[in-house]
């Protein structure tokens, strides 16, 4: 059995650890890393460019981000969350791009106009409101919003055609969206890494258990998926950036802060259309209004996709339920992360949310025409000839302890870390990937900062130029970062 000592293992080969293992270079080019993945590639799992929607999370579009409160009103905090989080993924974007890390910005990121789109006078009510409030503020600086069809149209054609003449429409634009491409930007990024000195990806290798060293850090057992050979490798701090995978990996370590942590799984199909023609005339992410009790990942909408050099159009995603953690996984995921110290989360959560247990049910169970009845809410005249179905991916939604309710169920990402900052493990899945470097980030200074050389922070401003400023709040820094960022990844400024 060999054993391998390093001073950083990232256990998986998605956008989150090629992401971290990316910022950890640029701050400490001289430590050792090494990367562990059960599959033989890298970006199999979530950060596929076929499992996510590519939507560049900004909260430009996404209504689940601007709820109405009961009182009416409506709240940007959310999506402005979201908004500087995926800023802080452009901007590195640009560094890396700038120094040559990354390949021409078209490999992996496009400008897409997020649009979002309602039907009715209560919802346009709604918008009408959300879109005063974003209009006013510099970070959504340019969203356009139209209640006229003929305005609609021109943004977007197949939302119009084929609609009853009576319908209310009502539509908000923001020309600086993106498409992006997570998969390929997981590929780049670890080739890059990989061409330098002090990084290793061992592939088609999964971490079958975790054991805390007698003298600080994690030894891994690592099982080698074609031969069952077993390796060791040990390392003071330990990234579980394993997916839907993390969780299981994070009961295996048994810190007591993974206490009362499930999960809850959540599977996903698309419609997909490659018709050049018709992709040739959509060119926006359109998000609806998501059904009663669903999801935020269940939210419709219907999207530019560009991916290996072509354009699609991306509708859905339907959500099912399939008891497995990962694409990959075992149909045992879900059974065997049931633990005494979660049932009971997991009893309060299936109480308190009966009507996404319905949503859920009811998706399951959805025939084809029901499905693509949902894609013609979006797109009247679609035929069914142009569509084919496509696998959508695997998210675990995080199930934790809640003193009041027992148990609640989370749709963000949540970082759990050791007390003593040796292993950090990254749950739930959105804004997923578009937040990559902002989860980063957090991980840095919960469980990096002692162990980084000093004046990283500072570096990190060289690199992130709204690193500890608040692009929200500086309208100036954020015209000026914007426009940066635009003109190295070649996007539009709205
Ligand atoms: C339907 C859907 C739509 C989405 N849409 C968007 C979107 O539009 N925009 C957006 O920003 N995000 C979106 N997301 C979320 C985004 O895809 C994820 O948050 C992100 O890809 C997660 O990256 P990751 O690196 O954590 O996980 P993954 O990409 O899943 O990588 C984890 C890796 O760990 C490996 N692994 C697991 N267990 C082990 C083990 N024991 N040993 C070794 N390796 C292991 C897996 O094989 C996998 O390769 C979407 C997700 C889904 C499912």
């Amino acid at each position: 059995m060999t054993l391998t000592t390093v001073d950083v293992i990232l256990v998986g080969a998605g956008i989150m650890s090629a992401t971290l293992g990316t910022l950890l270079k640029q701050l400490q080019p001289g430590l050792r890393v090494l990367l562990v993945e059960s599959l033989s590639s890298e970006a199999q799992e979530s950060s596929s460019a076929w499992n996510n929607a590519g939507t560049g999370h900004a909260g430009n579009c996404e209504l689940n981000y601007t709820p109405m409160a009961a009182d009416g009103s409506i709240s940007l905090a959310k999506a402005l969350d979201v908004n500087e989080a995926f800023d802080l993924s452009r901007q590195f974007w640009t560094h890396l791009v700038r120094q040559g890390a990354l390949g021409a910005p078209e490999s992996f990121i496009h400008a897409v106009p997020h649009m979002s789109f309602v039907l009715g006078e209560e919802r346009r009510a709604y918008l009408r409101e959300r879109h005063r409030q974003m209009g006013a503020h510099p970070c959504y600086d340019g969203i356009s919003y139209s209640e006229d069809r003929a305005r609609v149209a021109e943004w977007a054609p197949l939302l119009i055609e084929g609609r009853d003449p009576a319908a209310t429409v009502s539509a908000t634009r923001y020309a600086g969206g993106t498409d992006v491409n997570f998969g390929a930007l997981t590929s780049q990024l670890l080739a890059h890494l990989r061409a330098g000195p002090g990084f290793a990806a061992r592939f088609g290798i999964a971490v079958s258990g975790l054991k805390r060293c007698p003298d600080g850090g994690w030894r891994l057992e690592l099982r080698d998926m074609k031969t069952g050979e077993l390796h060791l490798a040990e390392a003071a701090t330990v990234f579980l950036g394993a997916g839907g995978g993390a969780l299981s990996l994070l009961q295996k370590a048994g810190i007591p802060e993974a206490r009362g942590y499930g999960g809850f799984p959540v599977s996903g199909l698309w419609l997909r259309c490659s018709d050049p023609g018709l992709c040739g005339r959509h060119h926006a992410k359109v998000y609806g209004m998501a059904a009663a009790g669903s999801p935020p990942m269940s939210v419709p909408h219907l999207d530019t996709r560009l991916v290996e050099g072509r354009r699609w159009i991306l509708f859905g995603p339907y959500a099912g339920f399939s008891s497995r953690f990962l694409k990959s996984g075992s149909l045992f995921d879900w059974p065997r992360s049931l633990r005494a110290g979660n049932l009971l989360p997991l009893l309060a959560v299936a109480r308190d949310n009966r009507p996404l247990t319905e949503y859920l049910i009811g998706q399951v169970f959805a025939r084809s025409d029901q499905r693509f009845s949902a894609l013609q809410e979006f797109y009247p005249n679609a035929r069914p000839s142009d569509w084919e179905l496509a696998v959508a991916g695997q998210r675990v939604q995080i199930i934790k302890t809640d003193r009041r309710r027992g148990g609640v169920l989370q749709f963000g990402t949540e970082v759990v870390h050791a007390a003593d900052t040796s292993l950090v493990a990254l749950l739930g899945a959105s804004p997923g990937a578009s937040a990559a470097v902002a989860i980063a980030l957090e991980i840095l200074r919960s469980c990096f900062r002692g162990k980084l050389p000093d004046g990283w922070e500072r570096t990190l401003q060289g690199i992130l130029p709204s690193y500890g400023l608040s692009i929200r709040h500086d309208p100036d820094l954020c015209r000026r970062i914007r426009r940066e960022s635009a003109e190295v990844l070649r996007l539009q400024t709205p």
